[in-house]
């Protein structure tokens, strides 16, 4: 038996290409920019692809690994990568 040929892009798994690791969310994906350049994925009209995806698995993960940094994710609302992050408010209500 002959294994098929890889179809598509060689540089990404489904349009996202690994772009390092971030200092808060570890390890990350980007839209692969070949896909970009070859029409293959429509550029995000809201943040122009520059949103990272965690390699996290589940967004709850994410959201309690951060949380010890005192962050939230700041989601793109056109691909739902995290574009940024926020300061979480502190609700524990005491002074230490
Ligand atoms: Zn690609
Ligand atoms: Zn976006």
């Amino acid at each position: 038996m002959i294994l098929p040929r890889l179809a598509g892009c060689p540089y990404c798994i489904d349009g996202y290409q690994p772009a390092g690791v971030d200092l808060y969310l570890g390890p990350v994906y980007m839209a692969c920019q070949i896909c970009i350049d070859n029409d293959a994925i429509d550029v995000c009209a809201d943040c122009g692809c520059d949103s990272l995806f965690p390699a996290f698995t589940s967004a709850h993960r994410l959201a309690e690994h951060l949380a010890r940094y005192g962050l939230a994710p700041v989601l793109c609302l056109g691909c739902f990568g995290i574009t940024d992050f926020r300061a979480i408010e502190d609700h524990s209500g005491g002074t230490r």
